[in-house]
């Protein structure tokens, strides 16, 4: 399966996107992690994304869709792979299917998580990543086995710089105007599929899998 997840910050589709990549052995590629990792690497490519990501603005489309291609292209080519956060608008989805089209691959499918703005404030609010690996927390609904560290690797647990109430709600804009061209472009295709992203990790799991049953994939 080459899968899509849509969705605004804070709809799941990065802890929907482990637990599948988990269950059915795909790749899980998510731009808002690899920049993160450039981010504290301080590579040219972080020092270049951190000016945008801090005000929770997009980083420019061609630096994100060579990331992404880069990454695509090195994978065997029956290898199945999960989009968290990419594409974020047309113009990205565009250069997607022709790196795709060059690769003799196409997407299989597109789920937009439909999410209510409470939900989505609630839960970015309460998140917390391992500054170490990266991994998801939130302070309410997963917990850590010990508050403020890491059950994975006892790294230290913090708050996304972009998960401050400002930044969040300039990301939410940014994201509604990018949104709506991109989910019409799959409607088009007849690739996209809605599903709530207001259902908890496990309830959204099992409406992906029934319709994980509806297509023929890898
Ligand atoms: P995310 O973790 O997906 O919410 O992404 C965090 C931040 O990384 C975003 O607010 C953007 O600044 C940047 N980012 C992630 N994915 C993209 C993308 N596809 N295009 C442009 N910027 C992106």
């Amino acid at each position: 399966m080459r899968l899509i997840l849509l969705g605004p910050p804070g709809a799941g589709k990065g802890t929907q996107a482990v637990v599948l990549s988990k269950e059915f052995g795909w790749v899980h590629i998510s731009t808002g992690d690899i920049l993160r990792e450039a981010v504290d690497k301080g590579t040219n490519l972080g020092l270049e994304a951190k000016k945008y990501m801090k005000k929770g603005e997009l980083v420019p489309d061609n630096i994100v869709s060579r990331m992404v291609v880069d990454r695509i292209t090195h994978l065997p080519s029956s290898k199945g792979f999960v989009l968290d956060g990419y594409p974020r608008n047309e113009a990205q989805a565009l250069n997607l299917e022709n790196a795709l089209a060059k690769l003799g691959i196409k997407i299989d499918m597109v789920i937009y998580l439909k999410t209510s703005p409470e939900v989505i404030i609630s839960r970015l609010s309460g998140r917390r990543v391992c500054k170490k690996c990266g991994a998801n927390y939130h302070m309410r609904n997963i917990p850590p086995k010990k508050e403020g560290m890491c059950d994975k690797c006892g790294g230290e647990l913090i708050q996304r710089e972009d998960d401050k109430e400002q930044t969040i709600r300039n990301r939410l804009r940014v994201y509604g105007e990018q949104t709506k061209k991109l989910l019409s472009h799959y409607e088009k295709e007849g690739l996209l599929k809605t599903v709530s992203g207001d259902l908890d990790v496990h309830r959204l799991f099992q409406e992906l899998s029934v319709l994980f049953k509806e297509v023929r994939f890898t």
